[in-house]
């Protein structure tokens, strides 16, 4: 009798889970009141540390869509590759990390609507030979662990590939000359070049892509929240405005 029950509950417990899109509330949360949100704050300006904070477009975006829900932002700082594992695993609720929305990654996770459109681009010191992604055939190309820029330089014929977890990582190891080019997205890399007269970013955009906020698959419950809210935050001027405060058009 005790063993039917047990196993009635269990089911019980199962079924409820599964209705509300596997181990999360029915907000689809992982954590009444609160958005948990991975991300790598070393990519500036979508995230990183400004004394004891963490700030930065996605930083303010995630922020105002917490507004919105009424629920309190946590902003957990990890490794860029392990953003995605946190919202499979259950971790995280949200994965926001300047997050370029690729079909390998949907297999793990589901996206957002997208919020920004972005490019990867090519540094290299002043004077190099390389001109273009022609050129880096056969270099030593740095990347960031678990990028796009890592996936696309995984492509590239006879090129060693350096992989870094930071992204000032990039920049020091090409100042260094340990490197002969980076790849990383277009505005880190403005970023971490600015006022260094050594470095230039060429003028080819390598690849457009559209960032995202990873979800876990099958959380259309939060997805739809956040979709919602993102769209309002779009409409009503806060997403430009947020991203004119830290990209100053040229
Ligand atoms: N947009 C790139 C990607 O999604 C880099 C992101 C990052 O380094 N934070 O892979």
């Amino acid at each position: 009798m005790k063993k039917i029950l047990l196993a009635g509950a269990a089911l019980a417990l199962g079924l409820g889970l599964v209705a509300c899109g596997s181990g999360v509330n029915k907000d689809g949360l992982t954590e009444n009141g609160k958005l948990h949100m991975s991300t790598n704050a070393e990519f500036a300006p979508y995230e990183y540390h400004e004394q004891d904070q963490i700030v930065g477009i996605d930083a303010e975006i995630a922020r105002a869509i917490a507004d919105k829900l009424e629920l309190e932002l946590v902003i957990n700082d990890i490794a860029f590759d392990s953003v995605i594992p946190e919202v499979t695993s259950g971790k995280a609720d949200i994965g926001m990390a300047a997050m370029t929305v690729t079909e390998d990654r949907k297999k793990n996770v589901d996206f957002s609507n997208s919020y920004a459109s972005s490019k990867q681009v090519i540094i290299v010191k002043e004077g190099s030979d390389i001109q273009n992604s022609e050129g880096l055939k056969g270099k030593i190309v740095g990347v960031q662990l678990g990028t796009t820029g890592d996936i696309y330089a995984s492509d590239i014929e006879n090129a060693t590939l350096e992989r870094y977890s930071k992204g000032f990582e990039l920049i020091q190891a090409l100042s260094q000359g340990k490197v002969d080019a980076v790849i990383v997205d277009e505005q880190p890399a403005k970023y971490y070049t600015k006022g260094k007269i050594d470095l230039k970013i060429l003028d080819e955009a390598f690849v457009e892509e559209e960032y995202a906020i990873a979800l876990k698959k099958g959380n259309t419950v939060l997805a739809e929240k956040i979709n919602k809210a993102l769209e309002e935050l779009k409409e009503d001027g806060t997403i430009d405005s947020i991203i004119s405060k830290y990209i100053v058009a040229e």
